[in-house]
């Protein structure tokens, strides 16, 4: 019998770098998708919101875990960013602006 079941692999603290980190899993094939951005959409202003989860398939949890884990790894040591759009702070865990949603702009070619 086919059971299908997901598990949450990671959490976010605003809905762009839920959206980016589901869309990396994506991009190498892992079938994921975010919880709780719609609450997110809502209360978009808050950089305090917790509790969005990135949902993968339970069978491909521990490839996710692994691809998460080189995606901190490579994260590790990036500078503070001004978002270009908005002008606000993108931190470095941040792949995107928690604000307003920007891409975090590249600041080298090593995420390549
Ligand atoms: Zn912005």
């Amino acid at each position: 019998m086919f059971k299908q079941t997901w598990v949450a692999v990671s959490y976010a603290s605003n809905l762009p770098t839920a959206q980016s980190r589901a869309a990396f899993l994506e991009e190498r094939g892992i079938p994921c998708f975010v919880e709780g951005g719609a609450l997110a959409d809502e209360l978009a202003t808050s950089r305090h919101l917790t509790g969005i989860e990135i949902k993968v398939h339970v069978d491909c949890l521990q490839e996710a875990q692994a691809l998460l884990a080189e995606l901190a790894r490579r994260n590790v040591g990036r500078a503070e960013l001004t978002c270009p759009s908005c002008g606000e702070k993108i931190e470095a865990a941040f792949d995107a602006c928690w604000k307003c949603g920007q891409d975090r702009p590249a600041e080298n070619s090593a995420s390549a």
